[in-house]
């Protein structure tokens, strides 16, 4: 099976799991990733928004192409890296995601770094950072790679503040853009 083929079966998983029924209920679909499953780098966001219910893609509105930006500025594109969310559905008025909803999708997101075996795990904001490193408090520690162990992986993971968050605050948004600078070095050292 390709890694293409191992993906489809999580994302085919998760529907026939009915993962989170409420929220699926009010969804319009699932929103599984996007990218390239053979990418050295898996970012990871909170939840869809609006844009991405309808599209079924993640980050393709004002956080995302933000992103891209970003991405561009180390020489990537979409392409080149894959891209999910902790939670999978929108949330309903884009309330946070609950616990019990990051809970419920962890397994899968599991799932899909265990196909992709990616060098770096880049995390988008508190709600994905806390799974990987609990207690730790993003303002601390973003930017900082750090090795950690979970489930039967070794991975690297590097948290960074959410672009949706850093999009209209100018000193976080400088912090962000600067931490992402730091991309290329870290994959490069792994
Ligand atoms: N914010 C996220 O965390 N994920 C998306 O897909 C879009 C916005």
């Amino acid at each position: 099976m390709s890694k293409q083929d191992d993906l489809q079966k999580i994302e085919d998983d998760i529907l026939a799991n009915d993962v989170t029924p409420k929220l699926r209920d009010g969804a319009t679909q699932l929103v599984f990733a996007d990218g390239n499953p053979h990418a050295d780098i898996v970012f990871i966001g909170e939840a869809p928004g609006k844009n991405e219910d309808l599209k079924g893609i993640p980050f393709i509105g004002a956080a995302g192409k933000f992103l891209d930006e970003m991405l561009a500025t180390i020489g990537l594109k979409r392409e080149d890296i894959y891209i999910t969310n902790i939670v999978k559905y929108r949330p309903p008025n884009n309330r946070d995601p609950l616990p019990e909803e990051k809970k419920a999708f962890w397994p899968y997101l599991v799932r899909q770094l265990d196909v992709i075996q990616p060098k770096l795990v880049v995390t988008l904001g508190r709600h994905s950072m806390e799974y990987f490193l609990p207690s730790q408090k993003i303002s601390q520690i973003h930017g900082e790679p750090k090795r950690i162990s979970f489930g039967e992986r070794k991975q690297v993971i590097m948290p960074l503040f959410h672009p949706a968050a850093a999009l209209y605050n100018g000193g976080l948004r400088q912090t962000l853009i600067d931490d992402f600078s730091r991309i290329p070095a870290i994959i490069s050292k792994i």
